[in-house]
């Protein structure tokens, strides 16, 4: 029997503001699709933080035994600068401003985010398709929009019409707009637009002679909308009705209450049962933003090579600090929050490391079933992952207690007791165990600080053949001995 049979999660659908018990529309079998990134910078650590939530929550799906089909996009084509469809696309700047071919900036970004992920241990999606490999997709499911009479063809480009659609359904039903209060909210059209209403949005744009992304379409030469590309692919491999439909927070409105009109008017249905949205990373309580400054990048983060933060940081370490407030919680990156999170990292794994050498005896002091079962109450909860961490930490203080004497576990309770912390540290959270002795840095100084030790020994008994030895075979090794008043340090290359 599958865990999904006992364990019953309940999660926040956006689209009911609810939290409602996860049913999947076919028993045991999970669809989820997640927004993926636009390639044409380095990934955003916000953005990383939204797909670890959906790796978290991917990876407590699998563990209850569901099959999974996750589908995460790549967005490498159509994503304009600007959501109200003006603006060049992403891509075609960046290309165009590095004069290199648009598909060397996809490659490279795509290479680096996969880098980046990989670094945060990510399992891979099952599938991870791409906006160009599905421009046929997206040209027939504009033409049966067209053809349901939603959508109207403007000097080669084509618009949904969001006012008819909403004659006869209900734009904004995800993020609780009203169509009257958009209406009154946005600016006239300057005339300029071919679009009957700023609401509308584009479905297909037609390629100025300068664009260098193009498709051939019925309409003209061109490339698709945004918003079109994630309904071509998540109904191409999911079906046109899905289980769990998530992304960042700043997606609701206007990206994936397009992708419900698109749907609507093109299938006659809604395409999602439950809508998840996780929300922001702040850093030192305000918005992240490279203009202002206050901007960290995952690779400065993880280097230390940065003016934020006192060090640089082990990427288990980040992802335990993201995973101890809940998805649905806006998170303030901070200094002392990672010191602490480091800490908090370090005793659960000094924890597991102990726990094979534990003298076991003829009871417990420690409901094990009890405790194993409020770890899965936790992730129940809408992935409370902050609750399972200090759910976690009940253990360790009891895995502490009965190494000092204080508390007993029999040998089924103790194998009980490692599974279960393993389980939900290793396969659900998905951190990596760097115990601070196998950390190679720390081992490095360690070494090269007996090395500084002998050297000084050396010289103050005036055996300086011996000190420059040291000194200049560890230049050899690629490290640098720095002498200076206060005493000597080291740099490696
Ligand atoms: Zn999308």
């Amino acid at each position: 029997m599958q865990l999904y049979n006992t364990q019953h999660i309940k999660l926040y659908n956006t689209l009911t503001s609810e939290k409602e018990i996860f049913q999947p529309i076919t028993d045991g079998y999970v669809g989820m699709y997640v927004c993926g990134p636009t390639v044409y910078s380095n990934v955003h650590l916000g953005n990383v933080r939204t797909f670890m939530s959906f790796d978290m929550i991917f990876r407590y799906l699998k563990h209850l035994g569901y099959k999974v089909r996750y589908v995460r996009n790549i967005t490498d084509a159509g994503h304009l600068e600007n959501d109200a469809d003006v603006g060049e696309d992403k891509i075609t700047k960046k290309a165009r401003l590095e004069a290199i071919e648009p598909m060397e900036i996809v490659q490279r970004y795509t290479v680096d985010f996969h880098n980046v992920l990989n670094t945060f241990n990510f399992l891979p999606p099952s599938i991870e398709p791409t906006a160009t490999g599905h421009i046929i997709e997206q040209i027939e499911l504009i033409q049966s929009i067209i053809d349901n009479g939603f959508a109207y063809t403007v000097n080669g480009s084509v618009y949904f019409d969001v006012h008819k659609y909403n004659e006869s359904n209900e734009y904004g039903i995800l993020s609780k707009r009203k169509l009257e209060d958009l209406i009154h909210n946005t600016r006239a059209l300057d005339g300029q637009s071919d679009k009957k209403n700023p609401q509308d949005f584009a479905l297909w744009k037609k390629a100025e002679p300068t664009h260098i992304m193009r498709w051939p379409s019925p309409w003209s030469d061109g490339f698709p909308g945004w918003h079109l590309e994630c309904t071509a692919m998540s109904t191409k491999y999911l079906g046109d009705y899905f289980d769990i439909h998530g992304g960042g927070m700043d997606l609701k409105f206007p990206h994936h209450e397009c992708e419900i009109a698109q749907n609507q008017a093109s299938k006659g249905q809604a395409p999602v049962k439950y809508w998840m949205h996780a929300n922001m990373l702040e850093l030192n309580g305000a918005r992240m933003s490279k203009s202002t400054g206050n901007y960290i990048n995952p690779a400065e983060l993880l280097s230390g090579d940065n003016d934020i933060m006192s060090k640089a940081y082990n990427p288990s370490v980040i992802r335990f600090f993201m995973m101890q407030a809940s998805y649905r919680s806006v998170l303030d990156l901070t200094d002392d929050g990672l010191s602490a999170a480091e800490k908090g990292f370090h005793r659960l794994m000094d924890a597991i490391g102990i726990i094979d050498n534990l003298k076991t005896s003829s009871s417990s002091s420690f409901t094990v079933t009890d405790w194993k079962q409020k770890c899965y109450d936790a992730m129940n909860d809408d992935f409370n992952t902050p609750i399972l961490i200090a759910t976690l930490f009940e253990a360790v203080k009891f895995i502490n207690q009965v190494k000092d004497g204080s508390a007993t576990v029999t040998p089924e309770d103790l194998t009980v007791l490692k599974e279960t912390i393993e389980t939900f540290i290793f396969d659900v959270l998905g951190l990596v165990n760097i115990s601070k002795e196998s950390s190679g840095g720390n081992k490095l100084t360690g070494a090269v600080e007996i090395l500084i030790k002998l050297r000084k020994e050396a010289r103050l008994n005036k055996d300086f053949a011996l000190s420059d030895k040291i000194r200049d075979e560890l230049a050899e090794a690629g490290i640098q001995l720095n002498d200076s008043r206060e005493g000597t340090t080291f740099t490696t290359n």
